[in-house]
């Protein structure tokens, strides 16, 4: 047996980053750690850090690596995570936090890290109907995926809203710092023979299946005697 998984993924914002991370946290029964859920969670909760955290994301900057590196550092040394692994989204998304990370996971390292490819008018479309459960970070989308009863979150019946920084002004700025900070990782994941590049394109169950298949392929292969 191969119990648990570690996994990043990286993807364009709409690429269905959260969503899939979701997905294949309850499929190998790993954590899901974002730190986009974890900034927002804190803003939320009104702390000295959320108040902090909030400028940066409200106009679609990005948190200082620092902030996000102590962060994440402290989500991935607890025991659930060292013991069975980690869905991570979000993070890295400059090299300073990739080169930080595959640091911290030493001797170990990651299985795999999923590239999920999607063109960006698709982006633009999805982003504009994306909705967001306010509590536990549930992804929903106004045209194909509404929640249940309107503006309540399926999973855990918190407010389902529009993310505040899924405004034209901020979705243009986390674009380009895509281009600019996080498109150079997949190069630079795939140097270290750790990336695969997968299509986002299609229902959320075909992409899920996408996924697994290929998470499953990499951890047979790395199966000792295989
Ligand atoms: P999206 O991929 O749609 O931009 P996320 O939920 O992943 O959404 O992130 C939301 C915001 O949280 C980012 O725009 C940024 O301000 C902050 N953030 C999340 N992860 C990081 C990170 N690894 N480094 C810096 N800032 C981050
Ligand atoms: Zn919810």
């Amino acid at each position: 047996m191969n119990p648990g998984a570690r996994i990043v993924i990286l993807g364009k914002q709409g690429a269905g980053k959260g969503t899939q991370a979701v997905r294949l946290s309850r499929h190998y029964v790993v954590p899901h750690v974002s730190t986009g859920d974890t900034f927002r969670a804190a803003v939320r909760s009104g702390s000295e850090f959320g108040h902090k955290a909030r400028k940066f994301l409200d106009a679609g900057e990005l948190v200082p690596d620092e902030i996000v590196i102590g962060m994440v550092r402290e989500r991935l040394t607890r025991d659930d995570t060292t013991h069975r692994g980690f869905i991570l989204d979000g993070f890295p998304r400059t090299v300073p936090q990739a080169e930080d990370l595959m640091q911290l996971l030493q001797p170990t390292g990651v299985d795999l890290v999923i590239n999920i490819e999607i063109d960006t008018s698709s982006v633009l479309r999805r982003l504009a109907s994306r909705r967001v459960c306010s509590d536990c970070g549930a992804n929903y989308s106004v045209g194909d995926n509404p929640p249940r009863v309107r503006g309540i979150c399926d999973v855990c019946g918190g407010e389902v809203v529009q993310r505040d920084d899924d405004t034209e002004s901020a979705i243009r700025r986390r674009l380009e710092l895509y281009e600019r900070e996080t498109a150079p990782l997949i190069e630079w994941f795939e140097a270290r023979g750790l990336l695969a590049t997968l299509e986002g394109t299609g229902s959320p169950d075909e992409v899920t299946d996408r996924l697994v298949s290929e998470v499953d392929r990499r951890k047979q292969r790395a199966l000792p005697g295989c």
